[in-house]
């Protein structure tokens, strides 16, 4: 019997993890460009972590946890998010006390749901996301929009659809709860059970109901803005103007609830279409919220935060299917080849060496024709060949083949690290970088032909600051 893995779940390898790897670089280095730092907590806690922060009337605390007693019959609990464990360390190590607020905080790393899987919807999928805990501001909420719609465009995505939408403060919530309860009591007996629990423990979440009857019935619901403080009506459109002068084009949409319950003021959501129309659903969603650090026992002032998590299998699958990965170059410089078993051992030493020079080297183990070890080559990405035969390492030299232009020359091995580096900076300036970048179109290191002046990826702006060449060709430094 074969083995399978477990439903929902998903074996990595290959193109698609380099893919998603490449994913998460790219939302690290913008967390970073940001002042965020990362934290890793672990995957497992304590269940009331969860119970206490997500909410009992959310459908992750009641219904898809992954939850178990461990040998000491303790509850424990399969992350089923992030923020929560994020909190609950910062409390726990007092990182609060320096006064250096707000703590900005990024993470990446599985998180644990017993939902139906579908196309987009696994049990076991990579969040990636952040949270600034410790400040109360308006701005910083529109900071963090920014931040998340800043590694959308850096991954390549347009066309993308920001939708946003105030919970108001508490005041507010409350008012509006009440008038959802009457709404809804009316209405309650013909809607589906979740709904019927929902509105005993928290009414607004039956706007997120997927069950089309019910998003009718809901959709003629109170609105949240007519319940809105002055305070909080004000805090929603500084919000909103931000993300207005930064361009970000946003739609209002008063059914976003969001599925956890320890949101207030602004929650957004971002969604695409892939060129078919297929809808994954949300990459993204987040929002601000108070309380948290209370909630865990920490200090009440200061008790604010915002944050975000973007799935990562949904912008791999939208960007898989969009073409967004092609130009995403794998796979290892050089493809050494023995020819023979006489040659083995200097081979062997020879990709140590070259290792050591930065250069990543593969090699056959067992013996192989010149063809097959060929089509190894290009199977590896190599984009060079060196070719060691008997007779050419007696001469200390290697044959080093470029494999997209067929162009074969003999290279003496004392002489093999100078000549590699030659050929892969030309390489370089002439290609687009592994950042799936273009820099010869934009995200431009020289810093006059893009405003940021650098790129994510970090690369050429360290090229660009020891003096080498501007990887635009268009500047000399
Ligand atoms: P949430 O924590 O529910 O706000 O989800 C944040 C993001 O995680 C969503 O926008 C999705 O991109 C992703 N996500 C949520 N649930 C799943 C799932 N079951 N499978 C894959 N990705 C998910």
């Amino acid at each position: 019997m074969v083995y399978q893995g477990i439903k929902g779940t998903h074996d990595l390898y290959g193109a698609e993890a380099d893919a998603y790897t490449y994913i998460q670089n790219v939302f690290s280095a913008v967390a970073e460009l940001y002042g965020y730092r990362k934290i890793e907590t672990p995957i497992l806690e304590y269940t009331e972590v969860f119970d206490r922060s997500t909410g009992e009337s959310s459908d992750v605390v009641r219904k898809e946890m992954y939850t178990f007693l461990d040998k000491g019959d303790r509850s424990l609990t399969l992350r089923p998010e992030g923020t929560a464990g994020v909190i609950r360390s910062i409390v726990e190590h007092k990182l609060y006390a320096t006064g250096d607020l707000p703590i900005k905080a990024f993470y990446v790393g599985p998180v644990f749901r017993y939902e139906r899987p579908q196309l987009g919807r696994y049990r076991q999928f990579i969040q990636a996301g952040v949270e600034a805990v410790g400040v109360d501001s308006a701005r910083l909420d529109a900071e963090c929009i920014c931040l998340a719609m800043k590694v959308l465009a850096y991954l390549g995505f347009e066309n993308l659809k920001v939708k946003v939408n105030t919970l108001g403060d508490e005041t507010s919530r409350k008012n509006y709860k009440e008038a959802l309860r009457s709404f809804f009591a009316s209405k309650i007996d013909s809607m589906c059970e979740d709904c019927k629990q929902r509105l005993l423990l928290n009414p607004m979440r039956i706007l997120d109901c997927k069950v089309k009857e019910d998003q009718e019935i809901a959709s003629l619901a109170p609105k949240m803005k007519d319940y809105l403080s002055d305070e909080a009506s004000k805090r929603f459109y500084q919000t909103l103007s931000i993300l207005a002068d930064q361009e970000i084009d946003y739609e209002i949409d008063d059914s976003l609830v969001r599925g956890l319950d320890y949101y207030g003021q602004i929650v957004f959501e971002v969604h695409a279409m892939s060129k078919e129309g297929k809808d994954y659903g949300a990459l993204l969603g987040g929002g601000h919220y108070d309380g948290m650090m209370s909630n865990f026992n920490g200090p009440k002032e200061n008790d604010s935060g915002v944050g975000f998590a973007m799935g990562v299998e949904r912008l791999y699958s939208l960007m898989k299917d969009n073409g967004m990965l092609e130009n995403l170059e794998y796979g290892v410089d050089l493809y050494l080849m023995p020819i023979g078993e006489e040659v083995m051992d200097d081979c062997y030493s020879l990709a140590e060496s070259l290792r050591d020079a930065g250069y990543s080297v593969e090699m056959p183990f067992v013996k192989g024709k010149l063809g097959t070890l060929f089509k190894k080559a290009v199977r590896a990405g190599a984009k060079f060949a060196l070719i060691a035969g008997e007779d050419d390492l007696n001469n200390g030299a290697v044959q080093v083949k470029n494999l997209a232009t067929q162009e074969q020359k003999s290279v003496l091995v004392e002489d093999l690290q100078d000549y590699l580096d030659e050929q892969f900076e030309s390489l370089e300036a002439h290609s687009s970088c592994s950042c799936g970048h273009d820099h010869d179109e934009g995200h431009c290191c020289c810093g006059e032909h893009e405003e940021e002046g650098h790129c994510c990826c970090g690369r050429h702006r360290e090229d660009q600051e020891e003096g080498g060449h501007c990887c635009c060709q268009k500047d000399e430094k």
